[in-house]
């Protein structure tokens, strides 16, 4: 049995085991819950998550270096980077003007009252800060914080010094390029918890989740997951039927475990070192853009995220029946494309930068109240549009620069995880 069905077999499981305890009723002291959905299971998922951040740090600096060494020149990195960046943006504008539109035409807000509940937003991140907090003032502070965007400016200096260097730069160089392999290997032997991981998280999860308030506000609940599912089989397929000559549907097809553990782990950090080993050796992306632009992606291009606050604003707008002019909407597009990259990629930070887009266009942030009690299972559905987002945009990348194999991606095998064979080592 491939490691894509184990995992997907894992979710079944967990989703129906939650579901089940949520219908059987158990108080929160019953000893069910006490030692099995928030004692052992939430520990397994914990754990699990754990080990897949683990590997975020040292993964993307080892690559990075790897990759920004072997691209030569910092013109080479310059181009890169210039390109990967601008995709990205454009892709997360574009999601955000799916959603509003589609926010528009479905009016998810109308007949709802406001809410009773009061919410007090947390500070949103100050822009020149935010611009300040890339430029890193000591590496090992910046790695030991988990500070993303600063770990890739200093491993994509060091890459460029290292080509520089001469033999001095290649016997380093050789040595990234083993200790990458090692990190490799690491994350396949990793990946394989992930069917009991997932299991344990969604356990936990739907054991949790409030039936009741998502059917509140149903409207808005589902014009998010449609305007999620328009951006992936739209925009996304054009992307890459137009840009990259990809067909969408063996792509979809090979992107499937980094989309389950994103749904799983609603964190499309913790998902990174997977997504990372799918674009290098699922769908064949050079690691000198792959290791470069999937960090970067996973740090700052969230396109589901951004959906989300695209339909939240035209909800709480219609809400509040406060009408948005159409250069404010242009300001919504322009803020929550900024928001997005200010997003943390953990569970719910989402909802945070919605703060800033609400209150940039004059609209209550108290409107947050009413969608957060159902936001944890819209954080699933779009952390995976937000991952497969990278993967998009890294492949897209790579054909444009010549870096994509070919014969990697048509190979429905190349990379594939098959248990049993990996516990022999073969
Ligand atoms: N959970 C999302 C991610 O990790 C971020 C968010 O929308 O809250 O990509």
């Amino acid at each position: 049995m491939t490691l894509t069905i184990r995992i997907l077999l894992g979710m079944l499981a967990g989703i129906l085991v939650g579901v089940v305890v949520q219908a059987a009723g158990l108080q929160e002291a019953h000893w069910l819950q006490i030692y099995g959905i928030n004692g052992l299971l939430d520990v397994g998922g914990q754990v699990f998550i754990r080990s897949l951040q683990l590997m975020v740090v040292p993964l993307v600096f080892v690559s990075l270096v790897c990759g920004a060494s072997s691209l030569g020149t910092d013109s080479g990195v310059g181009r890169l980077g210039g390109k990967t960046i601008a995709l990205y943006l454009m892709t997360t504008a574009l999601a955000i003007s799916v959603a509003l539109v589609l926010a528009l035409v479905i009016s998810p807000g109308e007949g709802i009252d406001k809410p009773m509940d009061t919410f007090v937003p947390a500070a949103a991140p100050e822009f020149k800060q935010v611009i300040l907090d890339i430029f890193p003032t000591n590496p090992v502070a910046a790695m030991a914080a988990g500070k993303m965007l600063q770990v890739i400016v200093f491993a994509l200096l060091l890459g460029v010094a290292l080509a520089r260097s001469g033999p001095s730069g290649e016997r380093i160089r050789a040595m990234f390029n083993d200790l990458n392999e090692v990190m490799m290997k690491l994350i396949t032997m990793l990946i394989q918890l992930a069917p009991y991981g997932v299991f344990c998280l969604l356990s936990v999860l739907f054991s949790q989740i409030g039936w009741d308030r998502i059917v509140k506000i149903l409207a808005y609940f589902l014009t998010v997951i449609a305007a999620l599912l328009i951006h992936l089989t739209v925009v996304y397929s054009s992307i890459l039927m137009l840009l990259a000559r990809v067909n969408p549907i063996l792509f979809i097809s090979k992107v499937r475990e980094p989309m389950m553990l994103a749904f799983s782990s609603a964190s499309s950090g913790a998902t990174m070192p997977v997504t990372l080993r799918t674009v290098e050796e699922r769908i064949g992306v050079d690691n000198r853009v792959a290791a470069f632009a999937v960090p970067l992606g996973a740090t700052i291009n969230m396109d589901g995220t951004a959906i989300m606050q695209g339909v939240a604003t035209v909800f709480i707008a219609q809400v509040w029946a406060i009408d948005l002019s159409l250069s404010q909407y242009l300001l919504v597009i322009l803020t929550a494309t900024m928001a997005s990259i200010g997003t943390a990629a953990v569970p719910g930070v989402g909802l945070i930068t919605l703060t800033m887009v609400l209150s940039q266009v004059g609209l209550p942030v108290e409107g947050i109240a009413l969608i957060i009690g159902v936001d944890r299972l819209l954080d699933m559905m779009r952390t995976a549009v937000n991952v497969v987002g990278d993967t998009v945009v890294s492949t897209t990348v790579a054909v444009s620069e010549n870096m994509l194999d070919r014969s990697v991606l048509n190979n429905p095998d190349a990379g594939r995880i098959i248990p049993d064979n990996e516990a022999r080592g073969a």
